[in-house]
């Protein structure tokens, strides 16, 4: 239904059958169409309530108000020219609906109001010199119908300005080409309508022209209130083409001009009352003047702050506000060039990682958000807080504020966070260092080494730099870099083997094996040292399938002639690995070594940090392997805290008693603990194995206490294979 379209089309053939029957726009049919628009414009506003309403009914309402003039100065006889007011209303109405409309399409800035009004100024010189000040002149009016003229001539100039600061900033559609057009005939209209007053020498006078121009006005503006499409039309706005800078040669010009223009003007019209001509055009290029210094003072404060907001954003993190890792640089050179002990402070959230992939990266940004607050919070206005990146952040602060700010802050970071609607905990893991350091990276990298060690000392805490942490993390690097390199190649690795015997008949029932290490410089490491750093660097998966075969291939031997057993060590990190029941039994293939032959030593501590879910893995694993006759034992046992509960938990069939209390078993206090232990393990139908045995007195007393089989140096020391071969014959060939 195109009824704005039949609705225009017959409005407009209507005015213009009016205005040929009646050019003095006082006719009828002119007056009837005029009265249609207005009441049909209002209908429809009502009905559809196009946004923003109040811009739409103020500028219905200045139509109506200069319908109503029109219509009482043509109807009533002798009417008052008082009544011309009317005309004189439509201004601030169609200048304020404009504003409101203007307004929601584009924030005014100081600066564009500011531009907005040099422009306006420019124009205002320019049409005083050209058109108000001759039409004025000329005339002699009235000095209150002068007043009259000019208003309405700054009135029309107000409202261009508004006319083109919509124009500019609308989305075009037909409805806002409407309202624009609309309010464009009624400029001109009323400009026109000025132009004839001050030639008529103050006298009202309605021509066609003016009588057309306002009926186009009204039918325009009903048109656009009747098009569908009205509701939102005028809210929409055009994409912004951004700052467009600031004008500085086009100010220069019009700084100029007018008063050249002026100048030119008056040495032109050499009659005129200088005084009375130039006063308005020098009062407008004063104010003129002002808007430009306040424009160019405010370029002028927008540039610096624009500097200052780049410099800051260079220099800090996005996301925290906190400086970022150049400042956090450079302040520390700066600290370090006074020459004073400086403190400095590196931070690392545990556990940070899993919330970001689990809970995605916003909740990790929210959970990074509530950490840097709680930082600042802490660490005080002395310090400087820095994001290093990721979930490291850094404090340099005083040195004699070191220690307290960083146990605040491990305390406050593990409090819990609210996440992505959640409650979620971390810890952080400090690393503290004081001190003369050379260079920033000396500073760094002594923070970095206390970091590291508070990980490695279970997370959670802060820990102070010393140069034994220095020493420890080299030594720890280097040793990582040999093993890497020695499982690459192949080499550097041997099996020892340790014999478990019965302390009854010192007959070697099984041995234990024990990885041996040596470095390239021909060093031996203790497997207690290189075995944590192998299973940091992911490296245990492939060095425990290793000795695992090679065990296995060594027993083989050993079982078919001497009947015993091998027991291999397997770390916490093979037994979570899925495939590892698998592995064992296809070694056990390969090697033909009889399920019964074998025994897996597995430490309590690898299950206490396991979650639930892992344990029961862990045992439905083991499960599977005794059922071909493998035995499980528990190693180290006493040396943990949970012992009892894992024994409950897990399929285990030998339990090995840590040398920790076989050391001073002949003291009656640890012998009876002792066999409180055994006991217990006889209770849960597990045999019991001490470690550690060195002295005759030992073995004494686990005769006593019943504890049959023992393992430690008093019997034999872990030897090559080679060597206990020998060892295992010698031992046949005396009981033989
Ligand atoms: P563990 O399983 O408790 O091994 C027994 C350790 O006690 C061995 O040290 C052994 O040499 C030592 N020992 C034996 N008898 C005596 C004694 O009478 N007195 C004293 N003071 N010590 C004795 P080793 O060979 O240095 O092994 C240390 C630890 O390294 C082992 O403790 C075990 O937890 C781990 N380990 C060794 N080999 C492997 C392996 O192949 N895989 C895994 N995952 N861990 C292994
Ligand atoms: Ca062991
Ligand atoms: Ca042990």
């Amino acid at each position: 239904m195109r009824i704005w379209l039949w609705f225009l089309g017959a409005a407009a053939a209507l005015a213009a059958v009016a205005a040929l029957i009646s050019p003095s726009g006082k006719g009828v049919l002119n007056l009837a169409s005029l009265l249609v628009c207005v009441v049909v414009a209002a209908v429809a506003l009502r009905r559809r309530r196009p946004e923003p309403r109040a811009a739409w009914w103020l500028m219905c309402c200045g139509i109506a108000a200069s319908a109503t003039s029109t219509l009482l100065l043509s109807v009533v006889p002798g009417a008052p020219e008082e009544l011309g007011a009317g005309y004189l209303l439509c201004y601030p109405l169609t200048a304020a609906g404009l504003w409101l409309i203007a307004r929601r399409l584009r924030p005014w800035s100081s600066a564009r109001i500011l531009d907005a009004s040099i422009i306006l100024l420019g124009i205002a010189q320019l049409t005083w010199i050209f058109v108000l000040f001759p039409l004025l002149h000329r005339s002699g009016l009235k000095p209150l119908d002068a007043f009259g003229v000019s208003l309405i001539a700054v009135s029309d100039l107000v409202t261009i300005a508004l006319l083109l600061r919509v124009a500019f900033a609308v989305r075009r559609g037909t409805v806002a080409w409407l309202v624009l057009a609309s309010a464009g005939v009624m400029v001109c209209t009323d400009a026109f309508y000025v132009v004839k007053y001050v030639g008529g020498r103050g006298t009202v006078v309605i021509s066609s022209f003016s009588a057309v121009g306002w009926l186009t006005w009204a039918l325009l503006f009903a048109a656009a209130a009747l098009h569908p499409d009205a509701g939102h039309a005028l809210l929409r706005a055009r994409k912004s083409r951004g700052d467009y800078g600031t004008p500085i040669a086009g100010f220069i010009a019009l700084a100029v001009l007018g008063p050249g223009l002026l100048v030119a003007d008056l040495v032109l019209r050499r009659g005129v009352d200088p005084w009375r001509h130039a006063l308005v055009p020098a009062v407008l290029t004063g104010a003129l003047m002002v808007s430009m210094v306040l424009r160019l003072g405010r370029a002028l404060r927008d540039r610096v702050q624009l500097q200052q907001e780049l410099a800051f954003r260079a220099q800090h993190d996005v996301l925290t506000g906190l400086a970022n890792r150049e400042l956090f640089r450079s302040s520390l050179q700066e600290e370090l060039d006074t020459h004073r002990e400086i403190g400095l402070l590196i931070i690392d959230l545990d556990g940070f990682k899993d919330v970001n992939d689990t809970l995605g990266h916003p909740a990790g940004d929210e959970l990074l958000l509530t950490a840097s607050e709680r930082l600042r919070a802490s660490a005080g206005p002395a310090s400087l807080l820095a994001r290093l990146g990721g979930d490291e952040f850094a404090v340099i602060c005083p040195p004699e504020t070191l220690d307290e700010i960083a146990a605040a802050l491990v305390r406050e970071l593990a409090l819990p966070y609210r996440v992505a609607g959640r409650e979620q905990r971390i810890s952080a893991s400090i690393g503290v260092y004081s001190g003369h350091p050379v260079t920033t990276g000396e500073a760094l990298q002594s923070a970095d080494i206390a970091l590291y060690a508070a990980k490695e000392a279970g997370r959670n805490r802060a820990v102070r730099y010393h140069p034994a942490l220095r020493e420890a993390h080299v030594a720890h690097t280097l040793l990582a870099d040999q093993l890497r390199a020695a499982v690459e190649a192949g080499t550097g690795f041997a099996m020892h083997y340790q014999p478990v015997v019965d302390v009854h008949t010192t007959r070697v029932t099984a041995v234990e094996a024990l990885l041996r290490f040596t470095t390239p410089d021909g060093n031996p490491v203790s497997p207690a040292v290189f075995v944590p750093v192998a299973e940091e660097i992911g490296l245990i998966g492939k060095l425990g399938a290793w000795v695992l075969e090679q065990a296995c291939t060594d027993a083989k031997a050993w079982h078919d002639e001497h009947g015993i057993s091998v027991t291999v060590n397997v770390s916490g990190r093979q037994l979570r690995n899925s495939a590892f029941a698998d592995e064992v039994l296809a070694v056990l293939k390969r090697t033909g070594l009889p399920g019964a032959a074998l025994v897996l030593e597995i430490t309590e501590t690898v299950l206490v940090t396991a979650s639930l879910e892992e344990t029961a893995e862990v045992s439905r694993r083991l499960a599977r392997l005794r059922a071909f006759g493998i035995r499980i034992a528990i190693d180290d046992f006493g040396t943990g805290y949970s012992s009892l509960a894992y024994l409950r938990t897990l399929p285990l069939d030998v339990l090995k008693i840590d040398r920790a209390f076989v050391h001073r078993i002949e003291e009656q206090q640890d012998k009876a603990l002792f066999r409180a232990v055994v006991e217990l393990a006889r209770s849960m139908y597990l045999s019991p194995v001490a470690e550690g045995v060195e002295t005759p007195g030992q073995a004494a007393v686990l005769r006593e206490l019943g504890c049959g089989l023992a393992q430690g140096f008093l019997f034999a020391r872990p030897l090559p294979a080679p060597a206990l071969a020998r060892f295992l014959a010698a031992q046949t060939a005396v009981t033989v």
